[in-house]
């Protein structure tokens, strides 16, 4: 028999993940110069790496020889610090990726199954369908997640929910006293993973403070990244906030050094840097703001965001979708958003928030793609 059909078959089945287009990919296919290609496809921080990050990751270098903590103390103490949580709570990720499939990885396995909405983050059907475990997509309401329906939806063998907060590609909110409401709903013996790589995104008057519901909920489990707000995505960090004896089950699927030293230092820097934050967080308000006056003025429909990317929808000619060629469009201006077709929406594309300049820039082409 061939090697590769020893692999279980539900890790077979496995529709790998499609990244948003490097720069340096269209640069070499398009013969295009790097510096002028604007990449709007991976919900990055336009602002690129806080000040305090690079000078934290300059003075770490020298000590590259060495394994980095691999009980991230210093990250941890200020995580700590921050949330007013103790440090058995938090589990240090490489990105928030990682404590997903960590989620996944304690919980999952095959006969048992986990609930997510449909055009909800891709990483929950891959991490679930790794495991050989079973997906149960509860269909969206107005793109976003149907609270009611995906309560109604566990089963005696499900063991997690993932719920991405906003979501990703989709932007769409859930309101935090609904939020709690599922979770007093919920059976305790099922975790519910709230993850929420774009809350820093939120405007103030829809925050709202999950982390006090650890207190209540032993089956809360949240997830934070630091590759949005605080513009480390190339580093892969990111953290789970969850009840001690969750974070130790964490801790026994977690490989012993999953975060980096630059990472860890970078990290702990970027925590502390509120000024960059504030101004990544502001930037991105006014820049979703005139990214939404633009779509209205080419007459194009979007799924209002809260986050750090907006997807909009390409009309149809006839019956025939037009994103993949609109995407195209754009490529070929150098412009990179992501197509969304493997979310089940073939008539949206994603667009990240960009600078202002890149904002106009990418408004301006699409009005030329929408006419090709
Ligand atoms: N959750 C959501 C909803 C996301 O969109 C992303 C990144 N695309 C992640 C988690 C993972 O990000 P990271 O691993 O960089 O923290």
């Amino acid at each position: 028999m061939d090697l590769c059909e020893r692999s279980p078959s539900y890790i077979r089945a496995i529709a790998p993940y499609q990244p948003g287009k490097p720069i340096s990919e269209l640069a070499r296919e398009m013969g295009l110069d790097e510096k002028k290609i604007i990449k709007l496809a991976s919900n990055e921080n336009p602002l690129g790496v806080s000040p305090k990050a690079k000078a934290a990751i300059k003075k770490a270098l020298p000590e590259l020889g060495r394994y980095p903590d691999g009980n991230a103390f210093e990250l941890k103490a200020a995580l700590a610090r921050r949330y007013g949580v103790p440090e058995e709570c938090i589990v240090v990720g490489n990105g928030s990726n990682d404590l997903l499939e960590m989620a996944a990885g304690v919980f999952l396995a095959p006969g048992r199954a986990a609930v997510y909405s449909q055009h909800a983050f891709a990483v929950y059907p891959l991490a679930t369908q790794a495991r050989g475990a079973k997906s149960i997509v509860v269909p969206a309401r107005n793109y976003g997640h149907d609270l009611p329906a995906m309560l109604a939806a566990i089963t005696p063998e499900t063991r997690v929910v993932f719920i991405a907060n906003p979501n990703n590609p989709t932007g769409t909110f859930v309101p935090g006293p609904e939020l709690e409401d599922f979770l007093a709903r919920a059976p305790r013996d099922v975790a519910v993973v709230i993850d929420e790589a774009y809350t820093e995104y939120l405007p103030p008057e829809l925050r709202y403070d999950s982390v006090a519901w650890l207190k209540k909920y032993p089956n809360l489990v949240l997830t934070r990244t630091f590759s949005k707000v605080y513009g480390l995505a190339g580093l892969r960090v990111g953290f789970g906030l969850m009840h001690p004896h969750v974070a130790d089950l964490f801790n026994r699927v977690r490989q012993p050094f999953n975060v980096n030293s630059l990472a860890l230092a970078a990290a702990t820097a970027a925590l502390a840097d509120k000024k960059f934050v504030a101004k990544s967080h502001n930037m991105n308000r006014t820049g979703m703001a005139r990214l939404e006056r633009g779509f209205k003025a080419l007459g194009l429909e979007y799924i209002p965001s809260c986050a750090n990317f907006v997807s909009f929808c390409v009309p149809r000619r006839g019956d025939k979708p037009r994103a993949d060629r609109v995407y195209e469009e754009l490529l070929r201006q150098g412009i990179i958003v992501r197509p969304v077709t493997g979310y089940g929406m073939p008539d949206h594309l994603r667009v990240t928030v960009g600078t202002p300049k890149q904002n106009e820039k990418f408004l301006k082409a699409l009005d030329t793609a929408l006419e090709a």
